[in-house]
């Protein structure tokens, strides 16, 4: 049975996409800590993270680097954090989070809600900086 994440990545289940690879698919995440809060995840369905050989892991973290670039261009933050959860969704990925202080990282923060426009803004600025 296919994740989620593989149906987002296979098009099937429709998503504000930043970028992808022949290994490779950024998105926003449809419940952010911060405007501009993505997901890289690998094509292959692994669950957990750290279960990924090496060479993808390694190839996941390089394309995570340039959608991280992308993300501190286009939007107005210090840093971007990474963070991996994988709590919910069973198919490994990154959170990639615009931030300006430690506390923007915190789980208990509440999430944002974003209107289509919102997101369809903010995807594009991404975009444009790759
Ligand atoms: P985790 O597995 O790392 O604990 O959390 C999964 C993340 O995926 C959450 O931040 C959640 O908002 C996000 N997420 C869950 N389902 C979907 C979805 O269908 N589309 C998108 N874009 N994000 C999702």
């Amino acid at each position: 049975m296919s994740t989620i994440f593989s149906k987002i990545a296979k098009g099937e289940i429709p998503s504000y996409k930043i970028a992808e690879n022949e290994d490779f698919f950024a998105f926003l995440d449809i419940n952010p800590m911060a405007k501009g809060h993505t997901l890289v995840i690998p094509k292959k369905e692994v669950d957990y993270i750290f279960d990924l050989d090496d060479e993808v892991l390694a190839k996941l973290n390089i394309f995570a680097k340039k959608i991280a670039i992308a993300q501190k261009e286009a939007l107005q933050c210090l840093r971007i954090g990474s963070m991996v959860i994988g709590l919910e969704v069973p198919h490994a990925h990154i959170h990639l989070i615009p931030i300006n202080k430690e506390s923007d990282m915190s789980l208990s923060n509440p999430r944002l809600k974003l209107s289509e426009e919102e997101f369809i803004e903010i995807a594009n600025a991404i975009k444009a900086k790759l």
